[in-house]
């Protein structure tokens, strides 16, 4: 343990060692700067630059890298390294507080949805002093944010920071509502847990599908999939082991909080969970842990897959994004407290989670929505595409007689007074774990299970931070000034709890009842990604987000833009990559079989006139009518490829198209495609199996 607590931080230039490095009066000016976010002076900049630079040429480091999260979902960072010419062939190490602060790379390799043709190509990185700079394989990497020319963000940071204010605005209102002078900052505390699988790279590379798209696009199923849940939760192999050991160590260094791993319910499927952190810092940590999942499996051989549906028929991949909002005196707001005050102000913070959830479920499904997820959601497998909550029946039934103005029968049978002055002391830990929610509440925090392993959190965290600022912003204006304050807040719970309470589902999400349920209820099902995205621009989208300051208006249109030409790029190389395998490999390879197969049949016969050769000329007829259906289907394919070029009506027609032709085009010819790998030898099918692929590492 006395390692651990040794290495652990040791690559980040936290506030540790900037209290040891910088001088007094400059260490109080970056606290000032990450507390209230007032821009740090040239001079003090300047001392920053030089600490940072001497702690990190001692590290080994010899570049700096402003580290930045474009729209293309991974991690940019464009290295330059501190060498600075003096006289006489000379060179010293520099780097200046101009180039700690910011940055300016060429934005116009990214996506800009549109923003780039109105403004210059350049981009600005802009120094991010809330979250700590690290080093990563012998660089500095600085944490910024991304924006146009004309201060338009382009990254997922910008946003997030600009939402995490937002609830802090509307947050320190209500609290102060509440007698909490103490407090002088509303916080979000995030914990993403990440699954993800492990594949032997020797297998992995000999998938094209794997290789572009990150998933299968073929592929029958093994003779044994998941079915005897025997690998959740069990023994972990060496392999895997000794990968997860390197991972923590290089994830501790990080700063990164990594506490759990496990084996998840599909074969070669894993979960690392850290300890929760704020929310910057936990978008950050959870991007560099992606990074390092697969830089680490690397070392060891195997490929990590943090796509969402890597294969069909066993589960996929998602990214648990456990979210809760305190103070900085270390106040949970979503903890249920021990006195009926506390309660209180619990109930009030509860009720703008529920608000919020159901005003923006649009914006929340959105918020998960991609051509990988898509695979997922409503799978029977993950939380359904209807975005409900899960509280638990005690506490459903304690707002139940909150709004029915009843006392609520505890389990022991107690009366109990409600009110806000004599609110129950609320039971912790009995929210059994639904697993078929997509939001469930789970004792002191939110449990968000709809997101993708692969996405960048930042999106769920900017639509949760927003819509519960906005929650809280109505809670504020309505009790600010009110004259019967316990009356009014009374009145207030109530009246929330009964008109969201639709929101609230504790049954089963993945029966069947539940979706005829839920269109009753008025919740939305958009089980597609063409099929949301729309809502990203409804106008009561447009006027959360801009009247927090967190989007302008041009800065969600263009978005909308780049997420629907991202799901077109995706099923296009999807496609091209199906396309690419059955024609030069698999075609040709069972088309070569079934001349194998009847070459032997005729030289049987020749040789004996009675054989009847059943296997070969059953084969032979079952197989090249599959052949001609997936030749058929292949050319199917294509056509429907090529008819996108005669879409018009743009982004959002385009991705329709993709869905209705394209992606269905896909999935008939997987269907010939797989059903003709359980005909044919393994030594003759072109890739490696399911089997292989699943049981690869050992
Ligand atoms: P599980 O049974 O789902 O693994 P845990 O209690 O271990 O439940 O929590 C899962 C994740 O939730 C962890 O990443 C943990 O750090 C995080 N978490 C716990 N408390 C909070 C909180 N107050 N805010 C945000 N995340 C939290
Ligand atoms: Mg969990």
């Amino acid at each position: 343990m006395a390692r651990i607590a040794e290495i652990f931080a040791s690559n980040v230039f936290s506030d540790a060692v900037m209290k040891e490095r910088l001088p007094k009066e400059t260490y109080r000016q970056v606290q000032r700067t990450i507390q209230t976010g007032k821009r740090l002076d040239d001079e003090a900049a300047r001392i920053v630059a030089n600490a940072m630079k001497d702690w990190a040429i001692e590290k080994g480091c010899t570049h700096f890298t402003h580290w930045f999260q474009p729209m293309t979902g991974v991690t940019a960072e464009k290295h330059d390294s501190f060498i600075s010419p003096v006289d006489q062939g000379h060179v010293i190490m520099e780097f200046s507080g101009k180039e700690l602060v910011r940055g300016e790379p060429d934005a116009s390799s990214f996506p800009s949805g549109g923003l780039r043709a109105t403004f210059e190509a350049r981009g600005y990185t802009a120094w991010d002093p809330t979250s700590y700079a690290f080093i990563k394989e012998n660089v500095l990497c600085i944490p910024t944010a991304f924006c146009s020319y004309g201060g338009e963000a382009l990254d997922k940071k910008t946003p997030l920071l600009r939402s995490v204010d937002a609830l802090n605005r509307e947050g320190l209102r209500l609290v102060k509502l509440f007698g909490m002078d103490d407090v002088k900052r509303i916080i979000t505390t995030v914990g993403p847990e990440q699954e993800y699988f492990l594949v032997d790279k020797e297998v992995f590379n000999q998938r094209e599908d794997l290789i572009y798209t990150g998933r299968t696009l073929f592929g029958a199923k093994p003779p044994k999939g998941q079915e005897l849940d025997d690998h959740y939760f069990g023994i972990i192999k060496p392999r895997v082991q000794a990968f997860m050991n390197d991972l923590n160590e290089e994830l501790w260094k990080l700063g990164v909080l990594a506490k759990t791993e496990h084996n998840e319910v599909a074969p070669a499927q894993h979960e690392l969970a850290p300890i929760f952190t704020n929310g910057n810092l936990a978008a950050d940590h959870n991007q560099l842990t992606m990074e390092t999942m697969q830089r680490i499996a690397s070392r060891h051989g195997m490929v990590c897959l943090l796509h969402e549906k890597p294969f069909a028929g066993v589960n996929g991949s998602g990214k648990h994004n456990n979210w809760s909002m305190g103070t900085d005196t270390g106040v949970n707001l979503l903890e249920p407290g021990e006195t009926p005050a506390q309660n209180a102000l619990f109930l009030l913070c509860l009720c703008a989670v529920i608000q919020a959830v159901d005003d923006y479920q649009d914006m929340l499904r959105i918020s998960v929505a991609s051509a990988g997820n898509d695979h997922r959601l409503g799978a029977n497998e993950a939380p359904p595409a209807i975005i409900s909550m899960f509280l638990g029946t005690e506490l459903a039934e304690i707002l139940d007689s909150i709004e029915a103005g009843t006392a609520y029968v505890g389990k022991e049978r107690e009366q109990l007074k409600i009110g806000v002055h004599a609110l129950p002391r609320f039971p912790k830990d009995t929210t059994d774990r639904n697993r078929t929610s997509p939001f469930a509440f789970t004792g002191n925090k939110f449990e968000f299970r709809a997101p993708g392993s692969s996405a960048s959190i930042s999106g769920v965290n900017v639509v949760l931070n927003t819509a519960v600022a906005e929650s809280l912003r109505q809670y504020a204006d309505a009790l600010e000034g009110s004259e019967d304050f316990e009356n009014d807040l009374q009145n207030l719970i109530r009246r929330v709890i009964r008109e969201h309470k639709r929101i609230i589902f504790n049954g089963n999400g993945y029966d069947e009842s539940w979706l005829e349920e839920a269109e009753k209820r008025g919740l939305l099902n958009l089980r597609t990604t063409p099929e949301a995205l729309p809502y990203y621009i409804a106008d009561k989208n447009v006027e959360l987000f801009t009247s927090h300051r967190v989007y302008t208006r041009t800065e969600m249109e263009a978005r909308y833009e780049i997420h629907l030409e991202h799901y077109c790029k995706v099923l296009n190389i999807e496609a091209l990559t199906m396309i690419d395998m059955s024609r030069r490999f698999i075609l040709p390879a069972v088309s070569r079989y079934i001349h194998e197969l009847t070459d032997t049949a005729l030289a049987v016969q020749s040789l004996t006139t009675s054989a009847t050769c059943a296997f070969e000329q059953e084969q032979v007829a079952e197989m090249s009518g599959l052949l001609s259906d997936a030749f058929r289907k292949t050319k199917n394919l294509d056509a429907a490829l090529f008819g996108a070029r005669n879409v018009h009506g743009g982004s959002q027609a385009l991705a329709d198209y993709y869905r209705d032709s394209v992606l269905e085009a896909m999935k008939e010819l997987r269907i010939s495609v797989d059903q003709l790998e359980t005909m044919t030898p393994s030594d003759v099918w072109p890739f490696p199996s399911y089997g292989d692929l699943l049981f690869s590492v050992k």
